[in-house]
């Protein structure tokens, strides 16, 4: 029997509270896709989404980093069959056609859709999807590993790269979340010097464990992967003179810009999104590897709104998955 209806985490109305609730799904309309979820993590954008003022799309169903099987497909849906596996990302549909698409930095596009945004996500027992937004996921790596890899995996691999850094230079990462600990382990794998600053000391004490080293100063790149506004100010003093800060983390704030500093020095700044087509390639076959082996733990569906809440506090080690 084929799923109409399913079970999902629902924010209801812009700043309301996240509820479990069963909603309607119907059958796969033209180029969309079934989706059978296996597991869905929880990220801090889903937190950033709960948080707006407004929402584009309400109600909505939370989750954007999952892992699925192809339960039905619509009319025109030639490239995915039932029982394939598919990954979703933060990236939903895109033009194809802007200067930005055609670039392949789709994720640019301003006429992009988002789950669990602008279109419906997929942090429910099932799930429909745009056939053209899903991607392909091998099958060695289990569902709870593969799935926190399509979003922290893949941002904190691309902010890596729009660092730029070679081997031996240093990087200092901020946040040592769901983020965090995944952009150590790729910051490692490729022989630079990191170090971690987190508010948390069990954090700092992971951090430690998985190979983090010194304090963060003089380092030739920083990376703020938390929300935190206070992180912002920190990164920037730990740049060494012609350094990169990479902004990653959402939050609706702003940030005084030290414009002495910036310009004697030399700093660069820059803001990272997500990545390319060819990191979230490079991060699956990182974890194929076992060089990147996110922390996950397991829940079940109806303790989103209490990790939610848990995840705001900044209580969560690496990342909470859901399976399904
Ligand atoms: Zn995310
Ligand atoms: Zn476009």
């Amino acid at each position: 029997m084929r799923a109409t209806h399913t079970r999902a985490a629902i924010l209801g109305q812009a700043r309301g509270a996240v509820a479990i609730a069963t909603v309607h799904l119907g059958e796969p309309g033209v180029g969309e896709v079934l989706l059978r979820m296996e597991a869905c993590g929880i990220c801090h954008s889903d937190l950033f989404v709960c948080g707006l003022e407004k929402l584009p799309l309400a109600p909505v169903t939370l989750g954007h980093e999952g892992i699925g099987r192809v339960a039905a497909v619509g009319a025109g849906v030639t490239e995915w069959s039932v029982g394939d596996r598919a990954g979703v990302t933060f990236l939903g549909t895109t033009c194809g056609k802007c200067e930005w698409c055609a670039a392949g930095r789709e994720r640019f596009c301003p006429r992009q859709t988002n789950f669990g945004y602008t279109l419906q996500g997929v942090l429910g027992e099932y799930a429909m999807a745009p056939a053209s937004a899903l991607v392909r996921v091998p099958e060695e790596i289990a569902a709870a590993v593969a799935a926190p890899l399509c979003c922290a995996g893949w941002t904190a691999y691309g902010a890596l790269r729009e660092a730029g850094l070679q081997a031996g230079q240093s990087v200092a990462l901020f946040g040592y979340g769901g983020l965090g600990h995944l952009a150590l382990q790729m910051a490692r794998h490729q022989g630079l010097r990191v170090a971690v600053s987190d508010p948390s000391e069990e954090k700092m004490a992971a951090a430690r464990e998985a190979g983090a080293e010194g304090e963060a100063r003089n380092a030739d790149a920083a990376i703020v992967l938390t929300a935190a506004k206070a992180a912002i100010p920190q990164a920037f003093k730990a740049l060494r003179r012609n350094g990169t800060l990479i902004l990653v983390g959402l939050a609706m704030t702003s940030y005084e810009l030290p414009l002495v500093d910036t310009v004697l020095k030399g700093i660069t700044i820059r803001g990272s999104y997500l990545g390319s087509r060819a990191d979230l390639a490079a991060v699956f076959g990182l974890a194929r590897e076992g060089v990147v082996r996110p922390q996950v733990q397991m829940h079940g569906l109806d303790e989103v709104p209490g990790l939610l809440e848990q995840l705001s506090a900044g209580k969560i080690a690496g990342r909470a998955v859901i399976g399904f």
